[in-house]
């Protein structure tokens, strides 16, 4: 696997709320870990607001959402969060894949179930959230949200039994990620990933 070696400075201080939050939720048994790209374009708004109803409101007793920046860049209850999950639940906005390619490099051996949110609402976004009513954001953010919610969480390991591969549609995954699980998003044309 081709790799980037990236120096990341220290910081001494911490986030309260962020602790405080990582320390609340870090539970026995672990809740469901759900990170998503907090990217600027409005794929990536979608993931963003995607992840914040699976763990705020659809699934909040057994999901713990996750800081990408604070549990990438420092190693504290964010990470450790992500790191004593049972589950790990990677809403991608597109083909990068930047959540769960910047965990699994903090975190080797990390075992994401990627998401691709772009592949569920099936539409061509542009990059600026300003050009995207509001309205759009919600109902596509639900609609991950419910799937999210349908083939990841309920019947979890951390909930039920299942702890294998989710199907959904055919013939769509995201690209080939030697240390993360492909997840099937259903059907959509192609968003530019290279690997299709
Ligand atoms: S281009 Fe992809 S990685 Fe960047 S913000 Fe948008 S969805 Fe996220």
């Amino acid at each position: 696997m081709d790799c980037e070696t990236v120096m990341i400075a220290k910081v001494t201080g911490k986030c309260p709320a962020c602790e405080d939050y990582a320390e609340w939720n870090s539970t026995t048994p672990s809740k469901i870990a759900v990170m998503a790209c907090e990217g600027a374009c409005s794929r990536g708004e979608v993931a963003r607001r995607a992840a914040n109803l699976v763990a705020h409101r659809l699934a909040s007793d057994g999901t713990v959402r996750i800081c990408l920046g604070g549990a990438f860049t420092k190693d504290t209850g964010q990470r450790n969060l992500v790191r004593r999950a049972e589950k790990v639940i990677a809403i991608e906005g597109c083909f990068i894949n930047c959540s769960s390619r910047m965990m699994t490099g903090v975190l080797p051996g990390l075992k994401p179930e990627i998401v691709r949110a772009d592949l569920i609402y099936n539409l061509d976004l542009p990059f600026g959230i300003d050009e995207v009513p509001d309205e759009m954001f919600t109902v596509y953010a639900y609609r991950v949200a419910e799937q999210v919610v349908r083939e990841h969480v309920r019947g979890s390991s951390a909930s039920g039994s299942d702890t294998g591969p989710v199907s959904g549609g055919s013939g769509c995954s995201a690209p080939p990620f030697s240390c993360g699980r492909v997840v099937d998003c259903g059907d959509g044309p192609d968003r530019g990933d290279p690997n299709k």
